[in-house]
């Protein structure tokens, strides 16, 4: 069986008979993959802590493209993201990124964007002050390689290019200006709100920690964006980490 090396991000974890794991990772160069670690639970395990949830960690397996869960020979930690785990708040939004990439349909083959931006998603989380902004910001850039990124530029009555409120069509994945609405139908989206989904969709995670969001504005942009996910991605579950996070 040959031997395979990647890196991952644990994702969920299983106890298997008395002292195993399975685990499901999501992985820079195989997609999701499940693994079984042998004696992971037991006191002198080979993998130390590197299997814990959220963890960055490099791997090799043993890879059998007939069986459904692999064997994991080593694990090693590239990242454990110290203040994800010391807040209940970032573990919630952090396993909401988990989740969401859990239950994308392009996840089961490999996609390097999709793992380039559920790792910089988990870095921010571990450094910003402000988390939620992104999970938000992790859902609209993750728009951009499902292939529905909505636009935040231009009108699509008049072409022009606009910062104020806008009526959003989510079926279109377009919008239109206040000048022009009159009579148009769509979610309607304050300044502030269409001004912080647009800096979620071209800002790096870093910036957006200067981002101030009044909270009806949150509100409209949480909605917009569950809204967006739902029609475009077919069979989408509600995100459990988010309701778990909402109760907070
Ligand atoms: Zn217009």
């Amino acid at each position: 069986m040959p031997l395979k090396k990647t890196e991952a991000i644990v994702l969920k974890s299983l106890r298997q008979g008395e002292t195993s794991k399975i685990l499901t990772l999501y992985t820079r160069a195989f997609g999701k993959l499940t693994v079984i670690a042998k004696g992971a639970r037991s006191m002198r395990s080979k993998f130390g802590g590197s299997l814990e949830l959220l963890n960055y960690i490099s791997i090799v397996f043993y890879e059998k493209e007939t069986r459904e869960i692999q064997l994991l020979s080593q694990a090693d930690i590239v990242e454990f993201f110290a203040n994800i785990k010391l807040s209940v708040e970032k573990t919630a939004l952090a396993m909401a990124v988990c989740e969401l990439v859990n239950n994308l349909e392009i996840g089961i083959e490999p996609n390097p964007s999709l793992f380039k931006l559920h790792l910089e998603a988990l870095k921010a989380i571990n450094q910003n002050e402000n988390p939620m902004n992104v999970l938000r910001a992790f859902q609209v850039k993750l728009l951009n390689i499902l292939g529905i990124r909505p636009d935040f530029t231009t009108c699509s009555k008049c072409k022009n290019q606009k910062q104020g409120g806008v009526a959003f069509d989510i079926t279109q994945g377009s919008f239109i200006c206040e000048a022009c609405r009159k009579q148009a139908a769509g979610m309607i989206l304050s300044a502030d709100s269409f001004h912080a989904l647009r800096s979620f969709q071209r800002d790096s995670f870093a910036s957006l920690n200067g981002l101030l969001i009044s909270e009806p504005s949150c509100q409209q942009v949480d909605g917009f964006i569950a809204a967006y996910l739902k029609y475009h991605i077919e069979g989408l579950r509600d995100l459990k980490a988010v309701k778990f996070f909402k109760k907070l």
